[in-house]
């Protein structure tokens, strides 16, 4: 009973991150991933994605935990691993761990004193690795299909990329953190407990979330991540882009493993809850009502942040609005004009689902007052 709640949770702080990226902008892009955007290769030349799987923080806490050293130089070089590097980044911008808690728990894992409730489920600094030769096994099996699995990834993404895309992504597994999978500057980061302690064990799953997070890769590449909420126009624009990046990725990372999921995994999970979701898509386009209201005719920040919070907490409605959004293009228009709003970013990518609406009657309408300002909006900041 316990896990459903811990695992809600953490995919709330896991969004919940999305959302003060908005706030405080500390998953911010660097100004280079908009020069980067100008600066791409010829636009014939098809769509490059490298993917690099990185476990050594869980390998080198298992070999740790095998031989019982919890010296001093050994656990420091384990905390420089890069993903620790990553907790410690995360856990000091939320003040919930300093690099002394996280190196007393490397200690109590590896002495073996460690347990469910000195390093319960959820926590940022959880390190626990119950039982060592269940993770071990599933480090081996990921080695047996890793390039596999990569190469499946990379054809998924490249799939919905724009001609000339280059992106290189490393994956990094480690035990810890207060989400199931976050990207930092095209660094994916995935807490391994989502595949073992908080679902039924297994990596069904890990090439959805992969795809998902690469795919925000492309498109920081093709558009840019906009990052502005200091005025109306600001404000209006970053919230549609994180709609249509967030939808773009759910919808891309849907049909990654054609294959069902084990029951209970954290794919079969993941992919069940994506699915309800976008069975409410006609309702979560009146969030764009509210949306538009909190920003004109006159912006009011306290409403526009309450309003983002609410469509994209928790993997919220925000995602099933943009996922029903991507769906309608490729399915209506083509995969090119999809690719093509990767591009040009959130102006079309709603001008082209409003055209559609007015030829398919079936289709749920944006609301008139958010679809205008779509028609008077600039494609960029
Ligand atoms: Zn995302």
């Amino acid at each position: 009973m316990n896990r459903g709640f811990i695992q809600q949770s953490a995919v709330k702080i896991r969004a919940a991150l999305l959302g003060m990226a908005l706030l405080c902008g500390y998953l911010c892009l660097p100004v280079s991933a908009f020069s980067q955007a100008a600066a791409v290769p010829p636009a014939s030349a098809a769509p490059v994605i490298r993917i690099t799987i990185d476990d050594s923080a869980v390998r080198q806490l298992l070999a740790l935990i095998e031989v019982r050293d919890s010296s001093d130089a050994s656990v420091e070089k384990w905390l420089d691993l890069p993903a620790n590097q990553n907790l410690l980044r995360v856990g000091t911008l939320e003040d919930n761990l300093t690099r002394a808690q996280l190196k007393a728990n490397a200690v109590a894992v590896i002495n073996g004193t460690a347990t469910r409730s000195t390093q319960p489920e959820g926590e940022i600094g959880r390190l626990l690795l119950t039982p060592p030769g269940d993770y071990r096994r599933l480090l081996d099996d990921l080695t047996a299909t890793k390039n596999e699995r990569i190469s499946c990834i990379a054809r998924r993404v490249a799939a919905f990329s724009p001609p000339g895309t280059e992106a290189a992504v490393t994956v990094y597994l480690h035990p810890g953190g207060n989400w199931d999978a976050i990207n930092h500057k095209d660094s994916i980061y995935l807490n391994i407990h989502f595949w073992h302690d908080y679902h039924k064990p297994g990596w069904d799953g890990l090439n959805l979330i992969i795809a998902h997070e690469a795919m925000h890769t492309v498109q920081n590449r093709a558009y840019g991540n906009p990052e502005e909420q200091n005025d109306a126009d600001g404000a209006w624009l970053t919230a549609l882009s994180k709609i249509q990046r967030e939808g773009t990725a759910r919808y891309v990372e849907m049909e990654t493993d054609p294959a069902p999921y084990e029951p209970y995994s954290y794919g079969f999970h993941n992919r069940a809850l994506a699915a309800e979701a976008l069975r409410g898509f006609a309702q979560t386009l009146g969030l764009l009502e509210r949306l538009y209201t909190a920003c004109y005719p006159r912006f009011d920040k306290a409403h526009f942040v309450a309003a983002y919070r609410e469509g994209i907490e928790g993997g919220g409605p925000y995602y099933a609005l943009g996922h029903g959004v991507a769906k309608a293009i490729d399915e209506k228009l083509g995969r090119a004009a999809l690719i093509e709003t990767v591009s040009r970013g959130p102006k079309d990518f709603f001008a082209k689902y409003r055209a559609l609406c007015a030829k398919d009657p079936t289709l749920p309408p944006l609301p008139t007052n958010a679809a205008e300002q779509i028609s008077r909006m600039k494609e960029r900041l």
